[in-house]
């Protein structure tokens, strides 16, 4: 039987990273991913020799020294992940019914170019980019070692929420909309959100935005090429089905082939819904499941994945925020009449460095009660009804598109589509949720997951546990993984 000093399952950013740092530092270390393709959400798949992203489109905060750069640079990544930056003067155009604005790189450009939008509100804006920049700095996700999870739910940051500040920024509803117009990057809802993840997330792009290059399983790949390098083993096809304890502790997982590998210590990188699941043990209360089992979790999405037509749609080098209402707000929750509220498009950067673009991706909320017919039925084999289903969604969203982009469709070569059930089935997120656990303010000691469970040698990391995203992620596995190293002095100088 096959023993390690610390079995990983599933091989999302948050896995990777720990079985990089870990192996690094002397463990014997195993990744189990259930799939074919490491990486979770940043696998990539081809059709037709074009390759697109399913989980990770942009990044922020890459320029030389920014945060996401020292973290690349401490994973070795700065070499073989390829980034392309966005449009100084532009990343992200966020377009609320028939009104342009643009979001620039840099805190200063940003409140300037909003201003020539709202230029009575220059003060307000000039507040919110210090606001900003303040709470990101005082986030409670950076700078923290093995304690964090005490530290977190002590600060106050925390319990200020997203819609009660804009409130109290400014009663321009325009400007409040304009302001909050990517909260798509979180799934975040106005009323729980807490500020904090808005802010980090918002300055962590103005800082500087970046698409990553032929997709963002170079990521994975650079990282697993390191992984194994340090002397780890990633076992793809290999689901792991129960974790399987004694009366104190972990002590072995069974794959879904019966395989059974002992190892001392466990860390779960997929939704703490699932890895409870996997445990039938005392040592977890029912208090606890139930706690974990009734947290919200953040809507799942509808995308469009398009090829172009060879030199017919100049690439555009920002993603397009697209709302058809004032509200941004409220777009999770519709009726089939009103589907999409808003979406998201972007292009990927061409491979032929070219001026014109080769795909694009369009990403629309779903919620996961339109597939739920479907919910027992596997990956491409869901029956006529639902490819049925998704074509008529299809359908929908061009159409919108078409309406935004007058004479788009005539450029589309192909176009695929996934669904809440293809991010459920590719990632193991709960209905497909895109980002894990919804956090909510009001209720922080259950929505904010400790890297810590109740078995004393098995950790989680991941999206659920921290935050989501590159970022979130990122800090959330070097917390993990300080379980077992001594990161806090490389922690304090990265983040
Ligand atoms: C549509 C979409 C767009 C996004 N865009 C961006 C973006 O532009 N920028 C950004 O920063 N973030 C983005 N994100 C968020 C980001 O991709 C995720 O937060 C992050 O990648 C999640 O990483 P993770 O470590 O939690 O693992 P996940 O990616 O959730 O991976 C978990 C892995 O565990 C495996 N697994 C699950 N159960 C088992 C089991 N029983 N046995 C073995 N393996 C198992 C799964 O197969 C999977 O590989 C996006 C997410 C989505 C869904």
């Amino acid at each position: 039987m096959k023993k390690y000093d610390i079995v990983i399952i599933g091989s999302g950013f948050g896995g990777l990273i720990c079985g990089y740092l870990l192996s690094k530092n002397g463990y014997r270390v195993a990744v189990f991913e259930k799939h074919y393709q490491i990486g979770g959400c940043l696998q990539t798949f081809e059709r037709k020799g074009v390759t697109f992203d399913t989980g990770m489109h942009y990044v922020g905060s890459l320029d030389k020294d920014q945060l996401l750069f020292r973290i690349f640079k401490y994973l070795g990544l700065l070499n073989d992940v390829k980034t392309h930056r966005l449009d100084t003067n532009g990343f992200d155009h966020i377009l609320i019914k028939d009104k342009e604005y643009k979001f620039a790189m840099g805190f200063e450009n940003f409140a300037d170019t909003l201003s020539q939008h709202f230029p009575d509100e220059r003060k307000t804006i000039a507040r919110y980019v210090s606001d900003l920049r303040h709470f990101s700095s005082v986030s409670p996700i950076t700078g923290q070692g093995k304690n964090f999870y005490n530290e977190f739910l002590s600060r106050d940051s925390l319990k200020t929420g997203v819609g009660t500040y804009f409130d109290s920024l400014t009663d321009n509803l325009p400007l409040q909309n304009v302001l909050s117009a990517t909260n798509m990057l979180y799934a975040g809802r106005r009323n729980k959100t807490p500020l904090y993840i808005h802010a980090l997330i918002s300055s962590f792009y103005i800082n500087s935005a970046w698409r990553i290059v032929g997709g963002a399983n170079t990521i994975a790949s650079s990282l697993r090429k390191s992984f194994e390098g340090f002397g780890g083993e990633i076992l793809t096809n290999s689901e792991v089905t129960r974790i399987n304890c004694d009366t104190k502790k972990a002590i072995s997982i069974t794959l879904k082939s019966g395989e059974v590998i002992e190892s001392k210590f466990f860390i779960s990188n997929t939704h703490p819904e699932n890895t409870l699941r996997m445990l039938d043990t005392p040592l977890i209360k029912r208090i606890y499941r139930e706690r974990i089992s009734d947290v919200g979790n953040t809507v799942s999405n509808f995308a469009l994945y398009i090829e172009f037509k060879p030199n017919t749609t100049p690439y555009l080098n920002y993603n397009i925020y697209r709302y058809n209402n004032q509200d941004v707000w409220d777009c999770a929750t519709y009726t089939e009449k009103e589907w999409p509220k808003n979406y998201i498009f972007m292009h990927q950067v061409p491979v032929n460095n070219g001026p014109f673009a080769e795909s694009g991706i369009v990403i629309a909320y779903m919620q996961f009660n339109e597939v739920a017919k479907w919910s027992e039925t596997k990956i491409e084999r869901r029956g006529e009804d639902y490819l049925q289903f998704k074509e008529r969604k299809k359908e929908v969203l061009l159409q919108q598109l078409e309406n935004d982009f007058p004479g788009i469709r005539a450029n589309i070569k192909n176009v695929y589509t996934s669904s809440p059930l293809t991010l459920r089935d590719y990632t193991g997120t709960k209905e497909g949720s895109m980002y894990g656990i919804l956090k909510d303010k009001n209720k922080l000691e259950q929505t904010f997951v400790s890297h810590r469970t109740k078995i004393p040698n098995l950790f989680f990391t991941g999206q659920n546990i921290n935050s989501h995203g590159i970022l979130g992620v990122g800090v959330g596995a070097f917390i993990t993984s300080s379980e077992f190293v001594d990161l806090e002095k490389d922690i304090r100088e990265i983040f």
